[in-house]
């Protein structure tokens, strides 16, 4: 992970920022997002890979399927011998024994023989198509095959005869060998995220393992010494902590691996420890609370002293974003990898919603996949007086979006502490940094959040 001050963004796009530049809320993005870099490729089991990217190309090693087999439960039988069968006219074909799935063929079918066959069973030599049995009278059409080499331990339910109501070509029924994909075909291009589908071809051409990006370890700490742990007493003046358990559910969701520490208390040099001990598990940390200017604004305490840059090349920048909610920001990198650490505000909805914006694209980077941001749509606002925001500030507000009919509805006041009408939210209304209000009826962005 290169160090901050090394990126592309911060340096081009991004202005040279004093202490009293706002950030928009691009620039702040931009700033992340040409910082952090996907992680190393390591090789996983398959189902550790589920939501992984690829790195390399996949060369198919072998045919699928491997042999040439049956798609039906039947008759395995040489073309020739059912020519012009019916219902009236059956071909009469004498049973030489049973190939079932997972079985390699003894049997060979000459003319006037048939074997019966299970779905998947290798297409013994001497067949060419496969008669499903319900073509057939199902072999009751005889007395027990004397002297039958019975090719599955006992031919049970196969009879002497079998009794072919149709016709069927060469080739019918039967799965022809590398049909699906034949060896040295690329099975998936690098970059491909491995999903259900993908893992499924994975396995079925024998790959036990695949090299892709890990999901990140995320470690979310939040901060304040009015929180409490859900589930314990709650004294005066004290808090549920609910951001660390919300961003927990959100690295999840995000595709990567959460650690939680919980919420410390409002103590620079404990907060300080803690994120030294969490650091190596994490390729991120993120933080709550504690980055306004109040006296107890610990993470900013914490992190500051590390100063622009420390010996280690790693700097904290707090910042002020013209953004709300989530005004208060602090990013940058820390310790001796240069660990990515965003500090988000502490209330509920700014948290949340800084997740959303800046955290959630940065992991989604660190794991190489190719669309890190939420969709964003258009729809027109339903609500019945017009929505206020703040001039110079781009302000996302909590919806629900109604695809049907195009419409977005606010959910809730804009207070960051609202969390309650986010819990009921499903999308962010957008309102630009120069629009002070919004009108019903007008089209506006929403940020879906899925
Ligand atoms: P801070 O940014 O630390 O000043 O916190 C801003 C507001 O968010 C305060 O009302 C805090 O009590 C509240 N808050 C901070 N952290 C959490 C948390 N983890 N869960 C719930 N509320 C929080
Ligand atoms: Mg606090």
């Amino acid at each position: 992970m290169s160090p901050r001050r090394c990126s592309p963004v911060s340096s081009s796009a991004v202005p040279v920022a004093g202490p009293e530049h706002v950030w928009s809320v691009t620039e702040h993005l931009e700033d992340i997002l040409g910082t952090v870099r996907p992680l190393e490729p390591i090789e996983l089991q398959l189902l550790d890979a589920q939501g992984c990217v690829l790195v390399e190309d996949i060369t198919v090693p072998l045919s699928l399927p491997p042999f040439d087999n049956s798609s039906m439960d039947g008759y395995a039988v040489r073309a020739a011998d059912i020519v012009g069968a019916s219902e009236e006219f059956p071909a009469v074909l004498t049973v030489i024994g049973d190939v079932a799935a997972g079985r390699s063929g003894e049997l060979r079918v000459g003319p006037g023989q048939a074997a019966r066959i299970m779905t998947g069973a290798p297409l013994p030599p001497g067949a060419e198509a496969v008669v499903p049995v319900e073509w057939t009278d199902g072999g009751l059409g005889g007395g027990p095959v004397s002297g039958m080499r019975a090719h599955s331990a006992a031919p049970e339910g196969a009879s002497g005869q079998v009794h072919v109501h149709r016709a069927a070509e060469a080739g019918a029924h039967v799965r022809t060998r590398g049909s699906d994909c034949r060896a040295g075909d690329r099975a998936l291009d690098a970059g491909a995220v491995v999903g259900a589908p993908q893992i499924a071809l994975l396995a079925a051409i024998g790959l036990g393992t695949v090299r892709v990006r890990p999901r990140p370890r995320v470690v979310v700490i939040s901060t304040g010494s009015e929180l409490v742990q859900p589930g314990e007493p709650l004294d005066d003046g004290e808090i549920y902590d609910s951001n660390s358990f919300a961003l927990t559910a959100a690295v999840r969701a995000a595709g990567a691996i959460a650690y939680r520490v919980g919420a410390v208390a409002d103590d620079a040099e404990t907060l300080r420890a803690t994120i030294e001990d969490q650091l190596v598990r994490a390729d991120m940390v993120v933080t709550t609370g504690g980055v306004s200017v109040g006296a107890y604004d610990v993470v900013k305490e914490a992190l500051s002293h590390v100063g622009d840059e420390d010996e280690a090349g790693s700097g904290i920048e707090f910042r002020k974003l013209a953004m709300q909610p989530g005004k208060p920001q602090g990013f940058g990198s820390i310790g001796p990898d240069h660990t990515p650490l965003l500090a988000l505000p502490g209330n509920p909805v700014s948290s949340y919603v800084s997740f959303e914006l800046f955290v959630r694209p940065a992991i989604r980077t660190l794991m190489g996949l190719p669309d890190v941001h939420r969709p964003t749509t258009r729809a027109v606002l339903r609500t019945d007086k017009a929505l206020t925001s703040p001039a110079g500030r781009r302000q996302f507000l909590r919806g629900r979006h109604s695809p049907a009919d195009g419409t977005v509805s606010p959910v809730g006041a804009s207070g960051s502490h609202l969390v309650a009408a986010l819990a009921h939210a499903d999308a962010l209304i957008v309102v630009p940094e120069d629009d002070t209000s919004v009108e019903p009826g007008t089209e506006v962005e929403v940020v879906l959040l899925g």
